[in-house]
């Protein structure tokens, strides 16, 4: 706009030029004609007409109008060169994203075709690069726009630090960025420029005095390999993209025709989760929780199960980590609780249910209120209610964890630390977290004819005592084991010898055998 008003200034100097040149002009063809004579001899001639008056008026008029289209011609060329600068000033910022200055969406597709046109009349082939930051989303949550906004330019800097004049770089969305450059075929260029980019990016970022750490995924297309048209090359690099994200991020992959499939089934199953979560097909089956002294079922523990119509029933494994991704596990979980709360009533009064909590959930201040009312609705005691958390899932927000866990606590709730012994930080979590049991991981259960699992297992069992938490062995499959836990002194126990995973109605039934039994054992003990 600057520029506009500048231009504008010099229209009085040429407006002048104009007006001096076409007197010049008037007095030369005046000149050449005699028209002054002529003028002169005129008046002389009809002096009684009075007409030098009117001609005089009809003359400076003449001037004037001449000199008022000179000045709208001169605003007219003016006009139409701001209106030239503000349109390429519009294009500009239409085709440049406007926090990093890099190119858009847009630019990238235009420029893409020429990019695989120069490929093709060469030996050359075009390498389209998408790129997703891995933690940047946090980054933003926690420091706010401004921070991230300023992490996001430090980013398009390092990415064009790294391409320099090889190619083009642009941001395609919050996140996302593209790179596209032409590279040798049959060579690791491409392998080694994602290398470069993910090793940029990975650098810390200074913003506001602190140190702010993210990654970046990468996903690799190769033209004609992967695809030959622009927006298919640019598709598939997403694909691939989205593979490496699913295999832990902070990696490159390239892409081949397996992720295209596994990426529509994964939509598939997507879509079809949803409908289960809403439609009933994912209920909990019951596994019977035991004490070790008198083989008494003391409670069960639900774990999801899906009933998928084509393909059977699906384990929590498989479709608990993308109801997760979905933010579907909040509604699953609660769906859970609820159907777990109503089965229970079949159960004795003190029998307890447990129900496993995925990390996500540990973010949730709400929890205890969502599961409180859900308590209410069904008639269950807190007291019987036990939530299992894995220790995978206490890993960032550990102060945040401690308030959502005490905060079901302090409504009678209690709460397991599950998969005990996995992770890597297992006492520092029993140091700044309260539980109320423990359930040892179910490898050490079942090398337990190993004497290194004994000792461990006889460790966990006394480190329950001394914090007075009772200990819970998974996975127990044969008597033997049962034996040796109940010499080592653990209290509970969970596995395949005392019951699988069934539904409620057979959970049901499993508790009035185990009442039968001990009917018939203490009247023959009378
Ligand atoms: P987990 O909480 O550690 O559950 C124990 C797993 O071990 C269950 O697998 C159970 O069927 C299996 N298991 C029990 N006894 C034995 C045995 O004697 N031998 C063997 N080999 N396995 C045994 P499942 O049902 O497939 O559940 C897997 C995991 O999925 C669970 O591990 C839990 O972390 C998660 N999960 C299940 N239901 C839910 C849910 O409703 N919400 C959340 N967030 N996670 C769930
Ligand atoms: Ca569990
Ligand atoms: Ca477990």
């Amino acid at each position: 706009m600057k520029r506009c008003i500048g231009q504008g200034k010099l229209i009085l100097p040429v407006e002048l030029a104009v007006c001096i040149g076409a007197a010049i002009a008037l007095s030369i063809l005046f000149n050449s004609i005699n028209a002054f004579e002529r003028i002169v001899n005129f008046f002389v001639k009809h002096e009684n007409w009075q007409l030098d008056e009117y001609f005089c008026v009809l003359f400076f008029g003449g001037i004037g109008a001449l000199v008022l289209a000179i000045r709208r011609a001169a605003d007219l060329a003016r006009e139409i060169r701001e209106r030239e600068i503000a349109e390429a000033h519009a294009l500009s910022l239409a085709r440049h994203d406007p926090l990093t200055g890099l190119a858009n969406r847009r630019v990238l597709q235009d420029e893409l075709p020429a990019l695989l046109e120069e490929a093709r009349s060469s030996t050359s082939q075009c390498v389209v690069f998408v790129i997703d930051l891995d933690h940047f989303k946090p980054i933003n949550d926690v420091y706010g726009h401004d921070t991230g906004d300023a992490v996001l330019v430090k980013v398009a800097s390092r990415l064009q630090r790294v391409v320099g004049a090889r190619g083009l770089v642009a941001r395609v969305g919050g996140d996302e960025f593209v790179l596209a450059m032409l590279q040798e075929p049959g060579t690791d260029a491409p392998s080694r420029t994602a290398i470069q980019v993910i090793r940029a990016l990975s650098a810390p970022y200074e913003v506001g005095g602190r140190l702010l750490e993210l990654g970046a995924t990468v996903g690799i297309a190769r033209a004609p390999v992967d695809a030959t048209l622009g927006d298919d090359l640019l598709r598939v690099a997403d694909v691939a993209m989205y593979d490496g994200k699913r295999a832990g991020k902070g990696t490159h992959r390239f892409f081949h025709a397996d992720m295209d499939q596994r990426l529509r089934a994964r939509a598939m199953l997507e879509a079809e989760l949803r409908e289960a979560i809403t439609t009933g097909d994912i209920t909990p089956y019951f596994q019977p929780v035991i004490a070790l002294c008198d083989d008494r079922i003391i409670g069960f523990e639900a774990l999801a199960r899906w009933h998928h119509p084509t393909r059977g029933t699906i384990p929590p494994d498989e479709f608990i980590p993308i109801a997760e991704d979905l933010g579907l596990i909040d509604a699953l979980s609660q769906r859970i609780l609820r159907q777990g709360c109503i089965a229970a009533s079949d159960w004795h009064w003190d029998t307890t249910l447990s129900i496993n909590i995925s990390p996500v959930q540990l973010k949730d201040s709400w929890l205890a209120a969502k599961f409180l009312a859900i308590l209410q609705e069904t008639g269950f005691n807190p007291q019987r209610l036990i939530v299992e958390v894995s220790e995978n899932a206490i890993t960032d927000d550990i102060q945040h964890a401690a308030i959502v866990l005490a905060s079901l606590q302090n409504v009678g709730i209690r709460v397991a630390l599950d998969d005990f012994g996995k992770g890597y930080s297992s006492f520092s979590h029993l140091r700044e977290l309260k539980f109320d049991y423990l359930k040892i991981d179910s490898s050490f259960v079942e090398s337990m004819n190993t004497a290194e699992s004994r000792k461990i297992v006889s460790a966990v069992a006394g480190l329950g005592k001394a914090l007075g938490m009772p200990v819970t062995a998974e996975g127990v499959e044969s008597a033997e084991v049962a034996d040796a836990l109940r010499e080592l002194g653990c209290e509970h126990a969970q596995g395949f010898l005392f019951g699988r995973p069934v539904a409620a109605i057979e959970a049901a039934g499993m508790v009035r055998s185990y009442d039968d039994r001990a009917e018939l054992l203490k009247r023959s003990a009378r």
